[in-house]
């Protein structure tokens, strides 16, 4: 049985209408890398992730792109069939103006995957995440999109506070938001909880830590897994920030402007969704979850097959989670 109705919801977001698919994957657009750099925390970081900026000027591509959207890398050579390697989606880390300020450079956030075959324990190293990470200043890229629609922030970005959650490159997608949101808007709150497992991992930490100084609206959460916390407690996950932070967190959830962004690894969204649960009091919960009587009840039961059919996210809520 259903407690809530998402139809009633109050705050449902409209969202902008954008062009998609300007350059096809038989059509690429070829663009040419223009800077690339390490954006962890520390260079001591365990993986590595690099912020690698492609200009992408009089392709159909420029200047019409959105954070939240993505893009496509067609890399080079072929597969163990013999096939052209297959095209692969990035999130757009780079605001609506591009790294340039004029939409002429778009930028992702890509970790190498760095793996051992399962089979006989040999490097397995994944192509596309490789690729743009090896690329130099100078070196081509075929690139296709954008892509998506429903990943967004509002047309109205005013009308609305926002909560981010993200794990460690699901931050992809928030640092263009974030920028966006800090440059056109002033009025809205805007918090940005950022997980990773060691402080060192965590993604564009100086920048955000720069962006809180200079804007009284923007808090940063960094949320750390595997280290004690200054007070000798275990390490955090993302969604513990909820019931931990009342004014940075809580006021924006507990308010008919509050919109949820979650980006990252899959399992955080049901976490997440629980600390809601647990934290928020009834009438702003419905905000973000229309819930089952029975889900409703038992909250610790859930699990991430629920969600959408006994707990399912209202459209205050955007979800990029794999
Ligand atoms: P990472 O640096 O390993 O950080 C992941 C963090 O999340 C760790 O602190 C981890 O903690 C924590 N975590 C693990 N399980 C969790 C749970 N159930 N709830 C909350 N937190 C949890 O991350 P990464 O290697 O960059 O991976 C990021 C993920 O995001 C990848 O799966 C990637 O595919 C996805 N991603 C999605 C998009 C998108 O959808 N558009 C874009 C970019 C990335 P412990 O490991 O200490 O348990």
């Amino acid at each position: 049985m259903t407690v809530s109705a998402s139809t009633d919801v109050p705050g449902i977001p409209v969202l902008p209408e954008v062009p998609m698919h300007l350059n096809m994957p038989n059509d690429p657009a070829i663009g040419r890398v223009v800077a690339t750099r390490r954006c962890t925390a520390s260079e001591k970081a365990a993986g590595f992730i690099r912020h690698v900026s492609i200009d992408i000027t009089g392709s159909r591509l420029a200047g019409k792109f959105k954070p939240g959207q993505a893009f496509g890398v067609l890399p080079p050579g072929v597969d163990a069939k013999g096939l052209p390697h297959k095209l692969r989606l990035y999130s757009i880390a780079s605001p609506t103006t591009g790294e340039d300020g004029s939409g002429n450079v778009i930028a992702t956030t890509v970790k190498r995957l760095i793996d051992e075959n399962t089979l006989d324990h040999t490097l397995f190293l994944g192509v596309a995440s490789n690729f743009l990470c090896d690329l130099q200043v100078g070196a081509e890229v075929k690139v296709t999109g954008p892509n998506g629609k429903r990943f967004l922030l509002p047309a109205d970005t005013a009308a609305h506070d926002y909560a981010f959650f993200a794990t460690g490159t699901g931050i992809a997608p928030f640092r263009g938001m974030i920028i966006d949101l800090l440059k056109h808007n002033t009025t809205s709150r805007v918090t940005l909880v950022l997980g990773s497992p060691y402080a060192t991992d965590l993604p564009y930490h100086a920048e955000f830590v720069e962006l809180a100084k200079q804007h009284a609206n923007f808090t940063y959460l960094p949320t750390i897994s595997r280290e004690a916390q200054p007070n000798g407690k275990r390490g955090l996950y993302v969604q513990d920030q909820i019931a931990l932070q009342p004014k940075s967190l809580g006021e924006i959830l507990d308010s008919t402007r509050g919109l949820i962004y979650v980006c990252g690894i899959a399992g955080m969204e049901l976490g997440i969704f629980q600390a809601l649960a647990r934290t928020l009091p009834a009438e702003s919960r419905r905000f973000y979850l229309d819930l089952d009587s029975d889900a409703a009840g038992n909250i610790d039961g859930w699990t991430r097959k629920m969600i959408h059919k006994q707990v399912r996210p209202t459209r205050r809520v955007f979800l990029e989670v794999y």
